[in-house]
């Protein structure tokens, strides 16, 4: 359409007093609403000049409509809740344990007041963090004293640098594994300046492995718990107690790193055994890593427990002070551990064992509950139904270990060609809804595992909202 009378943008002036752009200066402040305002028009500039823009597009209403979307979509934070519907519970990239009420209350104490983080209210001197939790940490798992710092990965960093710099780390050939993200137990150990003496193969290291390896240069042992992979088959592996005794009768000692280290005997659940810090301990490890936020169910940190004269060595290293964990960690950690005195109430109180403990019966009725409700939003072209899955815990822990749950399978209808493209499109409208909802494709399909929708009428409410581009 073209006109004799050539259009203009409004003037910035004129916008900012439009009655449609007063609520935005009230929400965003006039500063952002201003630049917002300037980006837009700078934006439209040429298109009003080539004549290209109608009027309408240029109005004051539409302009105050697309910079207050555009103010939303800044102001929105990027840190996002989201449904972790992948059948993985304790997922390393969507942040993994989930706390429970105790420990949120504590950490918004912590946020909020001041606290004894390092002061001692008894004597009214200084204190030290780690005692916060030190007598709980003793109760639960038999060790004599105990230090924590950011994650387990800097707690073994941490332990091979203060107990083996300089020195020889033994190690099976069979631990040498890697975490993911890039956490190598041969490169941890060389940036902890301790030189790797691998031995015996990736199936089988026996005790005279060890043995021989022992000589003048020898530092420590260290044995990993290869919780992300399982080796079977024609296996060997020394039990830790022996090892023990081993390292002890040559003045060494022995590291354990667990990883996910269970604090109390898992299978009283019905999950798969986790070997249990107590019981590496009374083996003979004189110092024992593990996580907090994988099967402990709590914040992310790493705990080092074991040997009184050990633990005191570590925390003497300046790299603690770069490793330690902030007050709300700690404050969150205490809550945590305090649940685990209280065993029987620990599957109700603990919203990770309650997750990895859910009957199967139970998610498999939920998923029949809302299999029509998603096949109504989702329409003809998918066919939804509420089947049977298998999960994982996650973060490493038991991977060839498989949760029973239960799934809403999403199948598209469309010729073997296109169904990865379906199925990509439903991946990312569930992706891009207000709180997103992750699933997984496999097997033609997208799943829906449902052990973790904890929050079922905030998952329904926002359904309507679901539009798949086909
Ligand atoms: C997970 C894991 C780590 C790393 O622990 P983070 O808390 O993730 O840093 C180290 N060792 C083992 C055996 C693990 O399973």
């Amino acid at each position: 359409m073209s006109s004799s009378v050539a259009l203009r943008l409004p003037s910035i002036d004129g916008l900012l007093r439009h009655p449609a752009c007063a609520p935005l200066a009230e929400r965003y402040g006039r500063d952002s609403l201003l630049t917002g305002l300037r980006q837009l028009l700078d934006e439209l500039r040429p298109g009003v000049l080539s004549g290209q823009l109608a009027a309408v597009e240029i109005g004051p209403e539409v302009l105050a409509g697309r910079v207050g979307e555009r103010l939303a979509q800044q102001q929105r934070s990027q840190v996002r809740r989201v449904f972790n519907l992948t059948g993985t519970v304790l997922h390393t990239n969507l942040g993994r344990a989930l706390l429970p009420e105790e420990a949120i209350e504590a950490v918004q104490m912590a946020a909020r007041y001041p606290l004894n983080l390092e002061f001692d209210l008894t004597s009214g001197k200084r204190g030290d963090r780690d005692d916060l939790i030190e007598g709980l940490i003793r109760e639960l798992t038999g060790a004599e004293a105990v230090t924590v710092v950011n994650n387990n990965a800097a707690a073994v960093l941490l332990t091979l640098n203060s107990l083996g710099a300089r020195k020889e780390g033994i190690i099976s050939r069979g631990e040498l594994i890697e975490i993911g993200g890039a956490f190598r137990i041969p490169d941890i150990m060389a940036r902890a300046g301790v030189r790797l003496h691998e031995v015996g193969t990736t199936n089988r290291t026996h005790a005279r492995d060890y043995q021989a390896a022992i000589g003048p240069r020898s530092g420590l042992i260290m044995r990993v718990h290869a919780s992300n992979y399982s080796i079977e088959g024609f296996t060997a592996r020394v039990p830790t107690a022996e090892l023990a005794e081993l390292a002890h009768a040559h003045g060494l000692p022995l590291l354990e790193d667990l990883g996910s280290g269970s604090l109390l005997d898992l299978t009283r659940w019905g999950l798969p055994a986790e070997p249990t810090v107590r019981q590496a301990l009374l083996d003979g490890a004189d110092i024992v890593t593990f996580s907090g936020d994988k099967l402990l169910g709590g914040p992310q940190a790493g705990l080092i427990v074991g040997r009184r004269e050990l633990i005191a060595k570590i925390k003497k290293n300046p790299l603690k002070r770069a490793l330690r964990v902030d007050k709300l960690t700690l404050a969150a950690l205490e809550a945590v551990l305090g649940l685990y005195r209280d065993p029987d109430r620990l599957a109700e109180r603990l919203p990770s064992l309650r997750l990895l403990t859910r009957p199967q019966a139970e998610i498999h009725a939920q998923a029949l509950r809302l299999q029509p409700l998603l096949a109504n939003v989702l329409g003809e072209v998918w066919q939804v139904s509420a089947v049977e899955a298998l999960g994982m815990i996650g973060s490493g822990s038991q991977p060839v270990a498989r949760l029973p749950s239960a799934a809403l399978c999403c199948r598209p209808q469309v010729s073997k060609r296109w169904r990865g493209r379906y199925l990509l499109n439903l991946e990312a409208a569930l992706r891009g809804l207000p709180i997103p909802v992750l699933g997984r494709i496999g097997d033609d399909a997208l799943w829906l595992d449902l052990r973790q929708l904890d929050d079922e009428p905030g998952w329904l409410a926002q359904l309507p909202r679901l539009q798949v581009d086909s």
